[in-house]
């Protein structure tokens, strides 16, 4: 997975900035390094309380190069996202797909709602690897070869598997991104569990490596909290 952050206007200070509108007006820039400590408990407070506009007044946006399979997933995520995806009508697709490497957990067990995946084992792995070449392999063959013969790049791509890489610009602020994180990330300081599937989380933990260091305040109230976005 690949996650670039690529254009960003995100701080602390933002949300400071933002809440203390509400009691200092016009003035609120000029309080915002006055006392830190205060600045960090009001951040806490608006997470604690859920007080969530003042999350808002920021923007991150990312390049993502992923599988489809977790661009299907990601796309589920309307509000306070943007996304421009690349096209397969209006140029070739590469033939890049994912195939799980060794750290992927291959067994699923337990229940819906709570699963938990363990190793599979040698012979899975190997299994896994050959299968997934064999059909990319194929699928990309056919793919040519419907483009070679003068059919449209629309209809030719129906025959891609959802392990083909797209990408994407991605652009959310920090209280889209909490919500998020908070549904696909499988986190120990989570108040609600979440059993996010393991691609789509990779790509969620390379995007909160790259916001903590944005808005240090901010993540660790948010983890303070319960990663429940405000
Ligand atoms: C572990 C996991 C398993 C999943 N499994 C499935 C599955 O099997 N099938 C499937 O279809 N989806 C599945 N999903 C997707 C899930 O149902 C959500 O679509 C996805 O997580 C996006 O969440 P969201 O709607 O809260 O986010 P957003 O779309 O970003 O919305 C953010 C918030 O805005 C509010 N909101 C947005 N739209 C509306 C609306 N129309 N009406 C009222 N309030 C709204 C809600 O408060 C929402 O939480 C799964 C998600 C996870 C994390």
């Amino acid at each position: 997975m690949t996650v670039e952050l690529v254009k960003h206007t995100a701080t602390d200070t933002d949300v400071l900035w933002a809440a203390r509108v509400s009691t200092a007006g016009e003035q609120s820039l000029e309080e915002l390094d006055k006392d830190p400590a205060r600045s960090k408990g009001l951040i806490n407070y608006l997470m604690r309380d859920r007080h969530g506009s003042p999350f808002e007044h920021n923007s991150m946006t990312f390049f993502i190069s992923a599988p489809l399979f977790v661009f299907r997933e990601f796309h589920r995520h309307r509000v306070g996202w943007s996304y421009n995806e690349e096209s397969g009508r209006y140029r070739q697709l590469e033939p890049v797909f994912y195939i799980p490497d060794a750290a992927r957990k291959l067994v699923q067990q337990g229940r819906p709602g709570k699963y938990e995946f363990v190793e599979g084992t040698p012979e899975q792995l190997e299994l896994v690897g050959r299968s997934m070449a064999d059909s990319y392999r194929r699928s990309y063959e056919a793919y040519q070869e419907m483009l070679a013969a003068g059919v449209a790049r629309e209809v030719a791509r129906a025959t891609l598997p959802v392990g083909l890489y797209s990408s994407m610009y991605a652009t959310c602020n920090a209280r889209s991104l909490m919500h998020f994180l908070g549904l696909r990330t499988k986190h120990e300081q989570a108040k609600v569990p979440s059993f996010p599937q393991r691609e789509i989380e990779m790509v969620a933990e390379l995007m909160e490596e790259q916001w903590t260091k944005l808005m240090p305040l901010t993540h660790e109230a948010f983890n303070t909290n319960g990663r429940v976005a405000p």
